[in-house]
């Protein structure tokens, strides 16, 4: 292992349980606040706790060697960290892991230091970690985009002629991109009633989830620039997962010829914890095959996908535990974050700090791992059976949705945390 900060046997002073989704392996960063009102701070977590960066870098321990005297940790957002681009993350990387280390005695040693820096995640309220300017999704996944197709334009037209040949995408809105724990008013818009010539307009009765895997871009491109696929990597700066809220209704009226809009504007969660794809490296694999051989701009080698366990968890207010309705894997992505990113730009158009590009839903193979309750129930024709008694087609007002991943190590788990959400009735 030449990168030691992936070193499997390496060890904090800060407890780290062995189920943890943060271990010193992982060190995701976030933005926290210590009181209600107080400045945002940036953070990493370590176990059940996080590290103020703003500390450390006041004290001193981000030096010349470390950021070249850059002051980005003292920011209230991680924009300006992230426009550093793939060099700084990687010293920054070291020296947190260096300093969290059980055999370094420079903050495990330091009482007074370590009393600042060092805080429970409990008693921290986490934010939007970074300014998100644009925010764009895919539609990666062959197995969801081929269950979509069947399901609204049947088996013979499942895949549209272009979608093995390009990453097909839409753009997103920013605007509606909140933290995981943010409420979800279900949507009002108009629907087309099955068998009717004319639409309604009312709250929409399908809402749904699309478990996604979002990535940050870095230091980004000007306008006519573009990103090649082979230098894609070294613009991304790490991952969160994504439930990209859907009302199906909306969409299944509106989505031609166009691409989805009130379906899927109204509301996007993120998982408060951007892992790095650094931290990610050791799980880092190939993707389906591709066939046919895609263009040559977006020819990457096949190495670029995740083995990440993806869950879906449900908790209906009858319920006193969630209840797990699907399991996954990032790796069934068609289209990779290189792929992605390439085609996004190769238009020439511009990226900056901070933007966000998901996945798109993740369905797998199996029936038990599609990533929407559209894919899960076939369109409500087969109901989720769950434990409470309850049955779903789609979800109702009170509903919470938790999803949750990580990456399985050898004795340690580089995680996500979770991503949740509750919906609440449509305002008048
Ligand atoms: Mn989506």
């Amino acid at each position: 292992m030449n990168n030691p900060t992936n070193d499997p046997a390496a060890r904090s002073f800060v407890a780290v349980a062995s189920d943890s989704h943060f271990p010193i392996q992982n060190l995701p960063y976030g933005l926290f606040r210590r009181e209600p009102g107080g400045r945002a701070r940036i953070g990493v977590a370590i176990g059940e706790m996080v590290l103020d960066l703003s500390v450390l870098e006041a004290a001193g321990l981000f030096d010349e060697t470390v950021l070249a005297g850059r002051k980005v940790f003292s920011a209230e957002r991680l924009n300006d960290f992230l426009a550093l681009g793939a060099e700084s993350w990687t010293a920054a990387r070291r020296r947190i892991h260096e300093l969290l280390r059980n055999d370094v005695a420079l903050l495990r040693d330091d009482a007074a230091l370590r009393e600042q820096a060092l805080l429970p995640q409990q008693q921290v309220e986490m934010i939007l970690p970074v300014e998100i300017g644009d925010y764009t999704d895919f539609y990666s996944s062959r197995e969801h985009a081929t269950n979509v197709g069947v399901m609204f334009r049947g088996e013979e037209n499942a895949l549209m002629p272009n979608w093995l040949h390009l990453p097909v995408a839409y753009h997103g809105r920013a605007s509606s991109v909140v933290l995981s724990g943010t409420p979800i008013v279900r949507p009002k818009g108009q629907q087309l009633p099955p068998g009717a010539e004319t639409p309604v307009f009312g709250p929409s009765r399908l809402m749904d989830h699309e478990f996604e895997v979002g990535f940050f871009v870095g230091p980004g491109t000007d306008l006519a620039q573009s990103i090649a696929v082979d230098e894609a990597p070294s613009q991304i700066f790490g991952f969160v997962l994504v439930n990209d809220w859907s009302a199906r209704d909306i969409q299944k009226w509106e989505y031609q010829p166009l691409g989805p809009f009130l379906a899927k504007n109204f509301g996007t969660s993120i998982s408060p914890w951007i892992v790095t794809l650094e931290a990610l490296e050791p799980f880092r694999c190939a993707g389906p095959e591709q066939d046919p051989k895609p263009l040559p701009y977006l020819q990457a080698p096949n190495e670029w996908s995740y083995d990440i366990r993806l869950e879906t968890w449900l908790k209906t207010e009858t319920m006193e535990a969630a209840e797990r309705i699907a399991v996954s894997n990032y790796r069934y992505m068609y289209w990779n974050i290189c792929q992605q990113l390439a085609h996004h730009t190769v238009s020439g158009c511009p990226m900056a700090p901070g933007d966000l590009l998901a996945s798109g839903t993740i369905s797998g193979p199996t029936k038990d791992s599609r990533g929407s309750m559209l894919e899960l129930t076939w369109r409500g024709s087969e109901p989720l059976r769950l434990g409470s008694g309850e049955e779903r087609k789609f979800f109702e007002d009170g509903d919470e949705v938790i999803l949750t991943g990580w990456a399985q190590g050898e004795g340690y788990r580089v995680g996500f945390g979770e991503v949740r959400g509750r919906i609440l009735p449509a305002l008048d």
